[in-house]
């Protein structure tokens, strides 16, 4: 009954086990967050990939999702949700580079309302259908350049940054509130520094989580 069960997807990847196994890898590689680990297990990373790649959704590795862009790696996502989340009290969050939505998915229940912001707008038009379809719901959409951030619903207890900055964005900081935490990967190809920013009353403080590996937060228009 369960091998036919899974015989119906085609595919075995979606099995308990399976999951399992990359929970386990991520706590063997130091993440702690209970409700982030859930998360892992609970989001259909497979349903996030091309079906080509689908077999290999619960590795914990980057994969493909067209238009040049990836899906980040799981214990990267865990890391950076980890990392927003330790301490936070807020309700809002500005996420940029929306891609496929499996950090936003990961992020979703676990605070308010999460505004997201993507530059390839038919990328982010196929994401919106696909987390509605998996009922993801408390997220705001918005096509456009994320150096700009998104003033509108500023500001924003926490910003999630899912692409390589060459710098800090002086407009992120402007939209974040006060006690409010960024995470952001800084630094050209090769030398990423995944960056936690607290808005502190009269600076803004910087520590290094180490080094990553994401795609460049394209210049502005
Ligand atoms: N968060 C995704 C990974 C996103 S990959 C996940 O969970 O897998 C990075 C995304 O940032 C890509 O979709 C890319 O198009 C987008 N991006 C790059 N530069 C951008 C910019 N200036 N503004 C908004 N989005 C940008």
């Amino acid at each position: 009954m369960t091998e036919a069960r899974a015989g119906i997807r085609g595919i075995g990847m979606t099995s308990a086990r399976t999951r399992d196994r990359l929970v386990q890898r991520l706590v063997d590689q130091g993440i702690r967050s209970t409700d982030v680990l859930a998360q892992i297990r609970n989001v259909p990373r497979h349903l996030f990939v091309d079906e080509a790649l689908a077999s290999r959704a619960y590795e914990d590795t980057a994969l493909p999702i067209g238009l040049g862009q990836t899906i980040s790696q799981p214990f990267v996502v865990a890391r950076m949700t980890e990392a927003l989340l330790d301490g936070f009290d807020g309700e809002t969050v500005l996420e940029i580079g929306t891609g496929c939505g499996y950090q936003t998915a990961v992020l979703s229940p676990l605070v308010r309302k999460i505004y997201t912001v993507e530059r390839l707008s038919e990328l982010q038009r196929r994401t919106r259908e696909r987390l509605h379809r998996l009922g993801v719901y408390n997220v705001q959409y918005r096509p456009g350049d994320g150096w700009e951030g998104w003033p509108k619903y500023g500001p924003y207890d926490g910003i999630i940054v899912t692409a390589a900055a060459t710098e800090l964005p002086e407009k992120l900081l402007q939209q974040l509130a006060p006690g409010g935490r960024m995470i952001i990967p800084v630094g050209p190809p090769g030398k990423q520094d995944l960056t936690l920013v607290t808005r502190m009353a009269d600076h803004f403080e910087q520590v290094s989580l180490g080094a990553v590996s994401f795609v460049p937060l394209v210049p502005g228009k």
